[in-house]
């Protein structure tokens, strides 16, 4: 570690994806499997230490596959439905776990039954159904058998010696059941690594409890915990420390002392948090081998081995933390718990837009795909580093390799998928979101149907409409020429399902004298004569940006230019006093508390193309839509549905 004139600890030697894996490796030295014995009934997903071997035959011994007669073949050889042959029995019957103790001589049979032990002197099994009985002890047999015919020969299942399953071997239901039949008890089984994690951060508070000004729920620490457990180890999440450096220390120490790998998350960044790798230098040698990657999200990732054991520090953004431990780290917790490399589950999709990327940094962008005309498409779910939900909607990532400084649109791109199968989705909603859009698909979910919903807002759900990669877009957008909604936007071959009404207005705080008792005109009036009120604006493209830019005509308030992408984030900024007014509907305006004065009743429909609508998917919608109890919904959450 070096240190700047200043006396800071240096921040930040980033090296390439590639160089960081190369030293975090070379630090580590190759990988000592522990093996340790495991009983079968405990052995479910446990991994093979070593090859095991077939102890013995399986079957140990000749046996009849079917219910029967054990008979020597050659006696059969003339016999055909007009020429039975007559046998004799041998008077003895052949149980399941009997020894036969009387031999087949020729011109007889022994009664068996499935898996018994054949005789001697018998070659074949001719079924109990291919024969007739002939008094108390002879039959009658209309079948020729060839030899060996219903045997199931001794070792043909599995032979003495023969490797059986190979090392590495996940241990299913399946491996549990060859185990057993070859009588084993105990298998080899790899000890699983054991993990610590732990959080760090002073704004952190387990999941369960109730957040101060702030402060936000640990993510990291049980998702990592359970990223640990998918890849082999034995996570122990210890819990979220604050950045204290005694009090991090110690833990740090005493979870090395007691476990295989350490993860820690947060604290990475440049700040009074940055103090792990401090810590980390004082843990072990060799101490920080990697402090700074060139990865997008994940740039802060520091990488240490102390006394031969990993260390790694995850950045606290949850995404960056999930993205650089399923990059970096899951490589190395998986050889310690003897598994191979995950699989690659990769398919082709085309960007539906220019994506664009850092220069100099591989960088990953989680997407959803949806089917368009010529394949699949993804669409990034970009929301920052910063967002855990778009884990959840994502099918995969895009990696964008350090050289390149954006995918032009329509590039064909490789998508890692999350899960091996690709679910496209039987109804695509991409446009602008509404909380009421919930209601609607809650209804198609509960009836089995799955549906994607993307928040691209009004405009970009047009575009994706136009190019035939959704089935509905949800807009909400005003003609200022015509003063309608909606229509004046559509294109040759689209059509509007009428969805609903919601009231647009502005949000401020309950008591505040600058709008409380005013209406819209008066309230814009009393914010724009008062430098000191700020505003909370929205994104471009945004239906609501459309309305607040006629509201101003052409006025820049203080606050403008902080363009949030919901109405909830308006609602939060006003709320917490960030802001102290915006634009927002009247359901979000309510459900944070805050005065709400009307301005404008806006349309909420659905665009879709005219030759697609007599669709089953776009049926099950509408029906959805029209129903009364979706219906009764809305109006509970403050929507006036449109009379269709
Ligand atoms: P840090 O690396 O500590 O500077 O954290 C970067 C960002 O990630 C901050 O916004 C933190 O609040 C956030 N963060 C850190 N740790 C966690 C965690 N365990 N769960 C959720 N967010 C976190
Ligand atoms: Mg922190």
């Amino acid at each position: 570690m070096t240190t700047s004139p200043n006396g800071q600890d240096q921040f930040l030697r980033v090296v390439s994806r590639e160089e960081a894996i190369r030293l975090f490796d070379a630090a580590l030295g190759p990988v000592r499997l522990v093996a340790e014995p495991r009983a079968l009934d405990r052995a479910l997903g446990a991994v093979l230490a070593a090859d095991v071997l077939a102890p013995g035959d399986v079957p140990p011994f000749d046996r009849s596959g079917v219910d029967g007669f054990a008979v020597r073949s050659a006696d059969l050889a003339g016999a055909g439905p007009s020429s039975p042959v007559t046998l004799t029995l041998t008077g003895e019957e052949i149980a399941c776990g009997h020894s036969p103790v009387l031999p087949v001589l020729p011109g007889h049979a022994a009664l068996i039954a499935t898996g018994g032990p054949i005789p001697r002197g018998a070659d074949a099994v001719v079924m109990v159904e291919h024969t007739d009985p002939l008094g108390p002890d002879r039959i009658e047999v209309r079948r020729a058998a060839l030899p060996g015919q219903f045997i199931g020969w001794a070792g043909s299942d599995m032979a003495r010696g023969e490797t059986l399953l190979r090392k590495g071997t996940v241990i299913g239901a399946r491996e549990i059941g060859m185990l057993a039949a070859c009588g084993l008890a105990m298998v080899p089984a790899v000890r699983p690594p054991r993990v610590a994690v732990l959080s760090t951060g002073d704004e952190l508070v387990a999941p369960g409890s109730p957040l101060g000004p702030g402060q936000i729920h640990d993510t990291n620490g049980p998702m990592i915990a359970a990223a640990v457990q998918e890849n082999g180890g034995l996570g122990q999440f210890l819990g979220a420390l604050p950045d204290d450096e005694p009090m991090l220390a110690a833990a740090m120490r005493a979870a090395l002392a007691d476990c295989d790998m350490l993860i820690l998350s947060g604290g990475t960044s440049k700040g009074a948090g940055d103090l792990t790798h401090r810590i980390l230098a004082r843990l072990g040698a060799p101490g920080v081998v990697v402090h700074g990657v060139a990865l997008k999200p994940g740039k802060p990732l520091c990488l240490a081995v102390c006394e031969g054991k990993p260390v790694v520090v995850l950045p606290g953004f949850p995404t960056s933390a999930m993205f650089t431990f399923h990059d970096i780290v899951a490589p190395v917790l998986r050889r310690m718990a003897g598994l191979p490399a995950r699989a690659e589950h990769r398919v082709e999709a085309d960007l539906p837009a220019r994506l664009p990327s850092e220069l100099g940094r591989t960088e990953f962008a989680m997407v959803s795909l949806v089917a368009g005309p010529d394949g699949l498409v993804a669409y990034p779910t970009g929301k920052g580093s910063g967002a855990v939900t778009s884990f959840a909607q994502a099918d995969g990532f895009v990696r964008i390799e350090a050289l390149a400084d954006h995918l032009p649109q329509g590039a064909r791109v490789g998508v890692d998928l999350f899960t091996p199968a690709v679910r496209v989705p039987d109804l695509v909603i991409i446009g602008s979101h509404c909380v009421g859009l919930d209601l609607v698909t809650g209804a198609l979910v509960a009836q089995g149907l799955s549906v994607r919903t993307i928040a691209v807002g009004s405009m970009g759900g047009l575009q994706a409409l136009a190019r035939g990669e959704c089935d509905l877009a949800p807009i909400h957008l005003l003609d200022p020429g015509t003063g309608r909604f909606n229509t004046p936007f559509l294109t040759q071959g689209q059509m509007l399902m009428p969805g609903w009404r919601r009231m647009q207005g502005i949000v401020y705080r309950p008591g505040d004298a600058r709008f409380q008792g005013k209406d819209s005109s008066a309230a814009l009036a009393a914010a724009l004569a008062d430098p000191d009120c700020l505003m909370v604006g929205r994104n471009q493209g945004a239906g609501t940006r459309i309305l607040i830019d006629q509201l101003l005509a052409g006025q820049r308030p203080a606050g403008y230019w902080n363009q949030p992408r919901s109405h909830t984030a308006v609602a939060a900024a006003v709320a917490q006093g960030r802001a102290d007014w915006g634009l927002t509907i009247a359901p979000v305006a309510a459900a944070n508390g805050l005065g709400f004065i009307p301005v404008a009743e806006e349309h909420y429909d659905f665009a879709l193309n005219a030759a697609r609508a007599p669709s089953a998917m776009l049926g099950a919608f509408r029906d959805a839509l029209g129903s009364a109890e979706v219906a009764a919904r809305l109006q509970a959450a403050g929507f006036q549905p449109a009379s269709r």
